[in-house]
């Protein structure tokens, strides 16, 4: 059957205490108790549906988890203070001393150097691999290793994980297969293609209004359950916790997840397909020259384009800052980090994002100098902006006239 994952959050409805269309928003820390016995229950996790205290969990929390479960379509969700927040926990929560994380190196620079540099420090170690080329996946899979890691689409480089046999491979070793999926919401449902654990950072397109920092991790009931002990529970211990207003406000946002990703799907793939006929070096998975666009094709929900991001190599870091300081003054977007904004936000990623790769890593991957990462926005009117672009470019040199 098909997965619709924009009905499957449509569906979903909470009123708030006076029938508002909105959920009222737990503006509490703490809750009180009739009975000390039930604070004791609570506590221990036996009385459903009473709130003890708000970094255990929290109505409005709760209520944007189960949405975001939705979307996924796991058994439900943990919300986090930001991505970083929902990734560190999860790695920590499934890794012990001694273990070991098979991880594609192509990955958000945070998570990348939490890898590299942070839990070698607990005797956590990771070997990096091409994520596209299962043989050497496999290879680097030892006795130690836990958890195979990878974005659906990977940053920067727009690499595409082939999530079905990452999750055959997981079941053959034994390991758990954690996918980042911020880059493809809607698109690419990781979970329904054999994924264990399914990692947003809710700070891009979910909440897409650049306002506030968010993360989320979708899984069974038993492991949200685990991360949650008061004991032993990473999201509980760590205390990455989302603020209930903040919650509020991304579920409200959330509603509109489809309408948006559409609009950046609709007008990234327009100007990746200019751009390529331009003569330009375009990385688009929309793209038929895109290595990965079969595969792609094959895990996507169809409704929703191949997502708002796309990458130009523009031959050198000094042309690429003088293009996008020209986009910026001509009202394109913004030269800034991030992604899933209205408006469109361009970067260099070798020299912000992924400055923690090292210079030799940054080349042995494919991610040059002059590599301009783009986030699509919701423009009107992608011709007129494509035509601003190209003034642009041809003004700096990129292209000629
Ligand atoms: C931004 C980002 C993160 C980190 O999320 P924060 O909300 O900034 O902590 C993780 N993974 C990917 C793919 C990202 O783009």
């Amino acid at each position: 059957m098909k997965f619709n994952p924009a009905e499957n959050i449509q569906d979903l409805q909470y009123f708030g205490e006076f029938g508002g269309v909105n959920p009222s928003i737990s503006d509490s820390s703490t809750y009180t108790f009739l009975s000390a016995k039930t604070m004791f229950d609570t506590f221990e996790g036996n009385a459903d549906g009473c709130y003890l205290y708000s970094r255990h969990s929290s109505p409005s929390n709760l209520y944007l988890g189960e949405a975001l479960a939705a979307l996924e379509g796991t058994e439900t969700a943990n919300v986090a203070a930001s991505g970083m927040g929902a990734i560190t926990q999860v790695l920590l929560q499934l890794c012990k001393g001694g273990d070991h994380i098979v991880s594609s190196r192509t990955i958000y620079g945070g998570t990348y150097a939490f890898l590299k540099n942070f839990t070698p420090k607990l005797n956590i170690e990771t070997t990096f691999v091409d994520i596209t080329k299962l043989d050497i996946v496999e290879a680097a899979i030892t006795k130690n290793t836990k958890v195979l890691y990878c974005e659906s689409v990977s940053n920067p480089l727009l690499e595409v994980a082939d999530i079905k046999a990452l999750a055959d491979l997981a079941k053959k070793y034994n390991l758990q297969l954690v996918v980042d999926n911020t880059f493809s919401p809607l698109l690419i449902s990781p979970a329904k293609l054999g994924a264990h654990v399914v990692i947003h950072s809710l700070t891009k397109f979910i909440n897409g209004s650049s306002d506030t920092l968010g993360g989320v991790v979708c899984g069974t009931q038993e492991f949200i359950n685990n991360l949650r002990n008061v004991n032993d529970g990473a999201s509980m211990l760590l205390g990455s916790t989302m603020d209930s207003l903040r919650a509020a406000s991304i579920l409200k946002n959330l509603r509109t997840l489809h309408i948006r990703m559409t609009q950046h799907s609709k007008n990234a793939q327009f100007l990746a397909e200019k751009f390529e006929a331009d003569g330009l070096k375009t990385v688009y998975p929309g793209l038929v020259s895109h290595p990965s666009h079969e595969i792609f094709k094959s895990m996507m929900n169809t409704d929703y384009g191949f997502g708002g991001l796309l990458t130009i190599d523009v031959g050198s870091l000094e042309k690429a800052n003088e293009l996008m300081e020209l986009m910026q003054l001509k009202k394109i977007g913004y030269l800034a980090v991030s992604l899933g904004f209205y408006k469109t936000l361009f970067s260099a990623p070798g020299s912000s994002t992924s400055s923690e790769i090292p210079k030799e890593e940054q080349i042995a991957m494919g991610l040059s100098e002059g590599l301009i990462r783009f986030s699509i926005g919701l423009d009107n009117d992608i011709e007129r902006t494509y035509n601003s672009m190209k003034n642009c470019m041809i003004e700096v040199g990129v292209l000629k006239k």
